[in-house]
């Protein structure tokens, strides 16, 4: 059991100007309010406090955590209220005791909870001053210390608890040496057999281990020391926890990891580090990729060091880590870190904690945890960015997510509705990638729907997901809904049968429509099989043909590979496939259709004819045309450069066939550079066209057209 003494005589030792004499009253005020209390282990309550003011001490706190620490049971588990702390203490430690009390109330373990809501619960409760934090996670070591006393339903549900929030918050607060001792005491409570034989593995191999890691050691410092350095060299076994997740997230066994033992090189000041490194290095061989300079570029918790890794006897492979006296410190106790007393020289850490100053700053000038929240750059969290939404509220999101992850966290419809986004105020696009601390305000509309290319902006899972779902039912219901209206505007029925369900291979109207939908169902077939179907009345018959018509937009001809769109009352429009409009319409209203006409039906096209400025030439191919039993719809001219003229024609045909005949006809005649077929001419009968078209058809045929020009046959309603 921790003594009183010893602990104000650590914090004399770091904390010469602390005033012990309030930490002494602490105690007696402490061990008075717990008196008669008992631990589950038969021991006097005071132990516990005491325990855990001697971690607060050991990790450097200043006073007020110190007495905090001892304190911290007070007020939930004695007659003792606030009011009597703060009449005794003052208001800052009533605050931090009040913090500890409330962080206590919060209930973790449901199973459902997710890890990233209690970290929030947790950085809510601790937010106005992160020392509750380092409070409770001192509380937490000694409570698991000690856990062996409870049943095994307790031990194993405060087992839980530490591993999914204390461990990784102690590492995210950059408290090292008590995230390992959380994870292999919770380790060791959770799973017994494994920790246990991985200890007797250990143990063979330790002797071993330990001689390779004492000559290494040696060594490595008397390499330092020929270079006149004066260095501390650390070997270190990994702990327990991390072999057996590695273990068991590579599934080797005990024997295939290599790394064991890491060294800890630790020197005087920043340029040594440098000049330790390159020993290292020039002693054995390095791994390539594996250095790292956290000292030039620390990471975001302020974590400094030099890492590498390098070849060391009998084919070992060793990870180095290398850095300062302050920043081993700061290394093993993260923030605790900042509030532990530093004598005389504060400035000479300034720069180093520059996001933890900004960080104090904030927590000691706002009282409103939701503002805390909202101003901090959280950067503490190194997996996770953490953003905000508008009304403050916290979302843990993966590196590398973007605005849409963020509106899909939120809720799925705010996902499937997002048409923009404002990033701290300023309107951002779905690419950025967000940051720490970011306050998201996602923008909706009713209208919105997700589109392909937002799966390219997205990280999450969850996302992702959300997208593809939204696709997959969208695609089904439209194609039901495209199926009933081709069944409705074919046959004129919202349902048939079931001989005609039978006979298409259907099992319901649902498959029917969608199968006629996706185009997987002729029209044809459909109709054929209404046809069969004796119950219905036979007045069906040709339906079909008049159902189909050719796109005034790009002439299809029978032949063509065409794509359908229904439209409402007009029946089934036909696209030539290349057909620029096919990309303005929307691909789940597009049909593979077959398409079948009656025989002597015509159907219009266009075709080009490039020839020399000769005498009656126009005349020549108009009758060309006709003779050819075509007839012509519409004409345009236009005068190319030098001494040819292109004309357009709007010709009716049969089919590809029929138009082959016509095109080699015009080929034929002398003077005809060239003619091709070509559509999307403009000569879809606008009246101006036309009107051009009769100027310029008789100017040619008072000019040069020997012959009166062949009368073209006059557009009448063609049946398609
Ligand atoms: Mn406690």
């Amino acid at each position: 059991m921790s003594r009183i003494f010893e602990i104000t005589e650590r914090v004399a030792a770091y904390a010469p100007k602390a005033n012990i004499d309030r930490i002494n009253r602490a105690y007696v005020f402490a061990a008075h309010a717990h008196a008669g209390q008992m631990r589950v282990s038969g021991e006097p309550y005071i132990s516990h406090p005491l325990a855990v003011a001697d971690i607060l001490a050991s990790l450097g706190m200043d006073e007020s955590t110190v007495i905090t620490g001892l304190l911290h049971d007070t007020v939930e588990d004695t007659s003792v209220s606030l009011d009597d702390i703060e009449h005794h203490f003052g208001a800052d430690i009533a605050r931090l005791v009040d913090g500890m009390t409330k962080i206590g109330q919060i209930h973790f373990n449901s199973k459902e909870q997710k890890q990233a809501e209690n970290f929030r619960k947790m950085i809510l409760a601790t937010a106005k001053d992160l020392r509750v934090l380092i409070v409770k996670l001192a509380d937490r070591l000694h409570n698991m210390r000690t856990l062996g006393f409870m049943r095994e339903e307790k031990r194993r549900l405060i087992g839980e608890e530490t591993l999914q929030i204390y461990a990784p918050l102690a590492h995210r607060l950059g408290i090292h040496w008590v995230r390992q001792e959380m994870e292999d005491l919770a380790f060791s409570h959770l799973e017994t057999e494994a920790y246990q034989s991985l200890m007797i593995e250990m143990q063979d191999r330790l002797e071993g281990l330990n001689q390779t890691r004492e000559r290494l050691e040696d060594i490595i410092q008397q390499a330092l020391l020929r270079q006149g350095v004066h260095a501390k060299v650390q070997g270190r076994m990994k702990h327990m926890y991390s072999i057996h997740e590695k273990m068991k997230r590579k599934h080797i066994d005990f024997t295939e990891i290599f790394d064991l033992v890491a060294f800890r090189i630790i020197v005087e000041d920043l340029s040594t580090c440098y000049q330790a490194l390159g020993m290292v290095h020039s002693l054995y061989r390095p791994v390539p990729g594996r250095f790292k300079d956290y000292i030039a570029l620390p990471k975001p918790n302020g974590y400094q060091s030099l890492h590498t890794a390098v070849i060391g006897p009998e084919n070992f492979r060793i990870e180095v880590q290398i850095r300062t006296k302050d920043m081993h410190v700061y290394a093993e106790d993260g923030v605790a870190a900042h509030w532990a007393y530093k004598e005389g020289d504060d400035s000479a850490h300034k720069d180093d904690f520059k996001w933890l100053k900004q960080l104090t700053e904030m927590l000691q000038e706002t009282d409103n945890p939701d503002e805390f929240l909202e101003n901090v750059r959280l950067d503490l969290f190194v997996q996770e960015v953490y953003v905000f939404s508008r009304d403050g509220d916290i979302f843990p999101l993966p590196r590398g997510a973007r605005p849409l992850d963020f509106a899909y966290a939120v809720h799925t419809e705010i996902g499937h509705h997002c048409i923009g986004v404002r990033i701290n105020g300023e309107v951002s696009d779905f690419s950025t990638r967000l940051r720490n601390g970011d306050q998201i305000e996602i923008m909706t509309s009713p209208d919105q729907s997700p589109s392909r290319q937002w799966l390219q902006y997205v990280k999450t899972p969850r996302a992702k997901q959300s997208i593809r779902q939204w696709f997959k039912r969208q695609e089904r219901e439209s194609g039901i809904r495209l199926g009933g209206k081709v069944l409705h505007d074919s046959v004129g029925m919202e349902a048939v049968g079931k001989s005609v369900l039978k006979q298409l291979e259907c099992a319901d109207m649902d498959e029917l429509k969608l199968r006629l939908g996706h185009g997987e169902i002729a029209i044809h077939k459909l109709l054929e099989a209404v046809e069969q179907d004796s119950t219905l009345p036979m007045k069906l018959m040709g339906i079909k043909h008049a159902l189909m018509h050719a796109s005034e937009c790009c002439h299809p001809i029978p032949g063509d590979p065409v794509l359908g769109h229904f439209t409402s009352g007009e029946g089934m429009i036909l696209h030539h496939r290349k057909c620029p409009e096919l990309a303005e319409l929307k691909s789940g209203d597009l049909l593979e259709v077959e398409w079948q006409v009656q025989s002597g039906q015509l159907f219009k096209t266009g075709i080009e004819v490039r020839s020399r400025n000769k005498r009656g030439m126009l005349a020549h191919v108009t009758r060309c045309i006709a003779d050819a039993h075509s007839s012509i719809e519409d004409i345009k001219l236009k005068q190319r450069g030098g001494a040819m003229t292109e004309i357009l024609f709007l010709v009716e045909v049969e089919g590809r066939v029929h138009l082959a005949q016509v095109l080699r006809a015009i080929k034929a005649i002398d003077g005809v550079v060239s003619v091709r077929r070509r559509n999307q001419v403009g000569l879809s009968g606008k009246p101006e066209t036309r009107a051009l078209a009769e100027t310029l058809r008789d100017f040619f045929s008072r000019k040069h057209a020997s012959a009166p020009p062949q009368k073209t046959k006059k557009s009448k309603e063609v049946k398609t």
